[in-house]
């Protein structure tokens, strides 16, 4: 059995009972950065866990060999370094490789920046499009593109590096369209600053300290 655990974005609290007691539990944690989860496995005190390293460029014989404990009948967790594996997070090809195995993967929900992002924006959630990273060069304009012409809520993550640039492209590609950077959510400094693009633009060149921190990007259909 893998089970796909979702770890807080920010505030440790944001943890559900059963992942804690999954964690606590399993053989096996599969963990993107293990000092990142072995912080977390402390705040909860869990003990003697077995963490293990999964991340984006673990090969193919580290999946084989995660595959051969669980067809031995061990119990394993994914976990990423924040939010749910598998969303914009190592995991996809782990998950899909297991499940053609016929062995069960099992989520335990919990945290993800872009649903929490959406949740409190205000903006219309009964249609929305989720696009993880934007690529940084190649294909980024064209995204840009798309997103303008769309009819729903388009959400995207976005780096403190890239923060700028990108609201920068968005008053050039969508300037009437309104816009949520939703930054640094569950954290001290959490914030959603609404505007137009060039609004969002005069904010961050008047707050600079705004650029810092993690974002989620939402953009509304008008
Ligand atoms: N798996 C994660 C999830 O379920 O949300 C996403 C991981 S992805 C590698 C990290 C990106 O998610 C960050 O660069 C940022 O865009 C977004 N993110 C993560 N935590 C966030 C937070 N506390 N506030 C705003 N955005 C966040």
């Amino acid at each position: 059995m893998l089970y796909i655990v979702a770890t807080p974005i920010g505030n440790l609290s944001d943890i559900s009972f059963r992942a804690i007691e999954t964690l606590k539990n399993v053989d096996i944690i599969l963990a993107e950065d293990t000092r990142q989860t072995k912080k977390l496995l402390s705040y909860y005190d869990i003990q003697n866990a077995v963490v293990w390293s999964y991340h984006a460029k673990s090969s193919e014989s580290s999946i084989d060999s995660i595959i051969e404990y669980l067809q031995k009948g061990k119990t394993m967790a994914l976990v990423s370094d924040a939010g749910t594996p598998a969303i914009s997070d190592p995991g996809v090809k782990l998950v899909s490789e297991v499940k053609r195995r016929g062995i069960t993967v099992s989520p335990i929900p919990g945290s993800s920046a872009f649903v929490a992002a959406l949740s409190a924006s205000g903006f219309p959630s009964h249609r929305f499009e989720f696009l993880g990273f934007l690529p940084h060069k190649k294909g980024r304009q064209t995204l840009l593109k798309m997103i303008a012409e769309q009819d729903h809520t388009m959400i995207f993550y976005e780096s403190t590096h890239r923060i700028e640039k990108c609201v920068n492209q968005m008053n050039e590609f969508f300037p009437h369209k309104t816009v949520c950077l939703a930054r640094e959510l569950t954290k001290i400094h959490e914030e959603f600053l609404i505007g137009t693009p060039s609004e969002l633009q005069k904010i961050l060149t008047e707050f600079p300290e705004k650029k810092k921190g993690e974002f989620v990007v939402l953009v509304a259909s008008l």
